[in-house]
This record gives C-alpha cells, sequence and structure tokens, in this order.
C-alpha cells in the first residue's frame, strides 16, 4: 500500500498544519500539531482512544482535502463577484473593522448556524481552537492572533455534533475547508477568509519576537499588527512599539515562505485589512454562498464603496507574496511523486 500523499507533504516541511487529515481520518491515524504526523504504528502510546491497531488504512480521503497536495490559484481575483469596505456596527475589541465576528453573532442570532470555528487566547497570548455555538461565544475569538493552529481538526468534533457548520481561517485553513466541503462532508454551510502574508510558531512569535526583538512583556500586549511596513504591538500602558516586517517575517513558519495565496481565494467571503481605511475591513464576496449569507447579515454593517487604496494594494501584495515564495513552491513540486502546482483555472 503506498503512503498517502500527505507524508510527501510532511516529509519536505511544507505542511501548512491546517488539521484538515486529522479532521477527515477516519481511523484518527493523523494528529496535527506543528505538522501533521501519521501515528507511528511501533508507538501505541500515542493512540487516542477508538483509533485502530493498523495506521494509515491507505483510504486516502486525506490526499483528496490537503491544500498543498491540491495546489494554488495563479489569479487569486478572478472569482471576486463585489468587493467593498465595510464595518460592523458591533466592531469592539474587534481587529479591524470587525465584519468577521459580526457576520458570526448575526448568523448566530437569525438562527442560521449552529456552530462556528474560532481561535481564542489567554492573557499570555497562548492561542486555542474553539467551537462556538452562539454569539455570545463569538467575544471570545475577537482579534488577531499571529500564532498558527490546526484550526480544522476542531471539524472532526463539530461534524460528530452539528449540522450547520461556519470555518473562519487563513488560507490554507480555508483552502482545505473548501476541499472538505466538496468531497467530504456538506456540513459546513460558510467559509469565512482571512487575508494572510504569514503566521508564526508560538515560541517564535512569544518567545522572541515579542520578549526579545520588541522587548515588550507579553501579558502587557494587548493589539498585533501587521501593517505599512511594520509590526505593531500596543501595551496597556498606552505605548506603541514597532519594528519592519522585514526584521521578523524570517522567523515565519516554513510552509509560509512556499504559500501562494494571500487572499482566501477558497473562501465563500475573504475578509481583511489591506485595501480598506483604518478601522474597516476589506470584504471579498467570492461564491453565492457568500453573497446569501452577507445579504443577511447587511443591516448590521456599514458599507463603504470603492475604498482607497482598494484592490490596487491588495494586487500588489499577491504579487509579492507570490515573487517572494513561487519559485520556492515550484522547487518543491519537483520532489513530489504527484503532480501540483499553480494552476492557471477560477475556483
Ligand atoms: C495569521 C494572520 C495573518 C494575517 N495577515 C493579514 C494581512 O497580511 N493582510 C490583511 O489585510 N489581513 C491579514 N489578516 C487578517 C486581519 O488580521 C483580520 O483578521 C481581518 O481583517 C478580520 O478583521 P475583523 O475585525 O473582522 O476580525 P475580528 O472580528 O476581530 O475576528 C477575528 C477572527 O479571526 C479569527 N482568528 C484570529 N486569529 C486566528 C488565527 N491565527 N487563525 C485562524 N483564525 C484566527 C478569530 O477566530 C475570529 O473569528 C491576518 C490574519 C491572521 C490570523
Ligand atoms: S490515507 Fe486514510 S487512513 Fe491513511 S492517514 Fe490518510 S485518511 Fe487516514
Ligand atoms: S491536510 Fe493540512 S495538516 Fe494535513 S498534511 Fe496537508 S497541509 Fe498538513
Ligand atoms: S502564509 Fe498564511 S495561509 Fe499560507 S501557509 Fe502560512 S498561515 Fe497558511
Amino acid at each position: 500500500m503506498p503512503p498517502p500523499k500527505i507524508a510527501e507533504v510532511i516529509e519536505y516541511d511544507v505542511c501548512a498544519a491546517c488539521g484538515a487529515c486529522e479532521a477527515v481520518c477516519p481511523i484518527g491515524a493523523v494528529t496535527v500539531k506543528k505538522a501533521a504526523e501519521i501515528r507511528d504504528p511501533n508507538d501505541l502510546s500515542l493512540y487516542e482512544k477508538g483509533a485502530g491497531y493498523l495506521v494509515c488504512e491507505g483510504c486516502l480521503i486525506c490526499s483528496r482535502i490537503c491544500p498543498v497536495v491540491d495546489g494554488f490559484i495563479e489569479n487569486e481575483l478572478a472569482n471576486v463577484r463585489k468587493f467593498f469596505a465595510a464595518r460592523s456596527k458591533d466592531s469592539a475589541g474587534s481587529q479591524d473593522g470587525g465584519v468577521t465576528s459580526g457576520i458570526l453573532k448575526t448568523l448566530f442570532n437569525k438562527g442560521e448556524i449552529d456552530c462556528a470555528v474560532g481561535v481564542t487566547r489567554n492573557e499570555k497570548w497562548e492561542p486555542e481552537v474553539v467551537l462556538l455555538t452562539s454569539a455570545e461565544d463569538v467575544e471570545r475569538t475577537r482579534g488577531t492572533k499571529y500564532t498558527s493552529d490546526p484550526v480544522v481538526a476542531a471539524l472532526r468534533e463539530a461534524f460528530e455534533k452539528y449540522d450547520r457548520i461556519a470555518v473562519v481561517g487563513v488560507p490554507c485553513q480555508v483552502h482545505s475547508a473548501k476541499l472538505i466541503r466538496d468531497n467530504v462532508s456538506e456540513k459546513i454551510v460558510l467559509i469565512l477568509g482571512l487575508l494572510c502574508m504569514e503566521s508564526f510558531h508560538q515560541e517564535a512569535m512569544l518567545g522572541k519576537i515579542i520578549p526579545e526583538i520588541m522587548k515588550v512583556k507579553i501579558e502587557d500586549v494587548t493589539k498585533m499588527e501587521f501593517t505599512k511596513g511594520k509590526f505593531w504591538v500596543y501595551t496597556s500602558d498606552g505605548e506603541v512599539h514597532t519594528v519592519p516586517i522585514k526584521d521578523v517575517a524570517k522567523y515565519a513558519r516554513n510552509p509560509c515562505h512556499h504559500c501562494c495565496d494571500y487572499t482566501s481565494v477558497f473562501a465563500d467571503i475573504s475578509i481583511g485589512s489591506v485595501g480598506a481605511p483604518d478601522g474597516w475591513n476589506s470584504v471579498f464576496i467570492r461564491t453565492e454562498i457568500g453573497e446569501k449569507y452577507f445579504d443577511m447579515v447587511l443591516d448590521e454593517m456599514e458599507i463603504m464603496e470603492d475604498p482607497k487604496p482598494g484592490l490596487e494594494l491588495v494586487g500588489k501584495l499577491i504579487d509579492t507574496k507570490r515573487k517572494n515564495n513561487a519559485e520556492y513552491f515550484a522547487e518543491i513540486c519537483k520532489k513530489f511523486t504527484f503532480e501540483t502546482g499553480i494552476r492557471n483555472e477560477v475556483v
């Protein structure tokens, strides 16, 4: 039996740790921490209750939902139906305009979803992936954590308990959520994608960048932000600390150096800050599903048509990410025994 394709993704250190293989493996053979690991049959202590004795039964479901196996899309903006800026009427505590939390809260209040996957944090900024089941729960997840967690793995539990699930994630997570919706479970009713240039392992962000490079105590941090060429850290005493992005970007996770999706091309609705004025979100409606759900929450949003700096800046950042990463991805692709790459097609 040949190993699943994800074994090569793991071997060449390009696993995005999205968590999808853990979510779908029928026998629980995969666990995702910093990267996916297929459990060792010689070390049964690693098995969780319910997992079989023979690891990897070769069903190859994981090969169908892995974003790295699937590859990237050449033109990220080709499926954008509408682009505008928006701000939630209830945005306090959010990273930018609160559109992400605003959509989830309104859909819970209207009874349109019964679960959403999100990321919360404690006072030390240690992140935790959580299943949200009410508008009140959404409050816990406001704000960007630039650390990475296998968000999609939480769908394993969500699929057992809930029928109408919303996923929020960065492009790699959104990509696998879309592949899961197409191939494994239609319980994912809405996919909200964040824009993302890179993310960091917890030790790099919380152990190196904040305390050593920024010289800031992590407990004092109220907000982090990458914008205008700098990494900004806001503290509870009202101070703002910055360093050039180039001084910290080198500590980004390895898979982020091959990633060629900046705007979550596989999302129903993509949401970012780039392209919109400060305090607003840039919003990209990409699918009919996205259109339908955004219409349901419209009353809770302020809308700005034709925002500045708009899609021109978004396009520049898409190009920057490609320029930095596409060559590296092409090199890795040569090593794979399967076909993948950057596809010239519309999602
Ligand atoms: C790692 C990372 C890098 C980003 N880089 C860019 C960028 O380069 N350019 C840009 O325009 N925008 C970027 N964003 C998106 C931006 O920071 C905001 O998340 C986005 O504008 C939505 O703002 P909001 O006010 O609607 O979010 P809020 O209402 O504050 O909601 C935040 C949502 O993000 C989710 N979330 C927080 N951290 C994570 C995480 N680590 N993984 C998955 N989900 C998470 C929460 O669960 C919550 O649903 C990035 C986000 C992340 C997580
Ligand atoms: S091939 Fe099937 S059994 Fe093996 S790790 Fe992938 S999903 Fe699990
Ligand atoms: S599905 Fe996600 S976690 Fe699993 S191997 Fe692929 S990138 Fe890694
Ligand atoms: S750059 Fe963002 S989307 Fe790409 S692998 Fe890293 S965290 Fe995932």
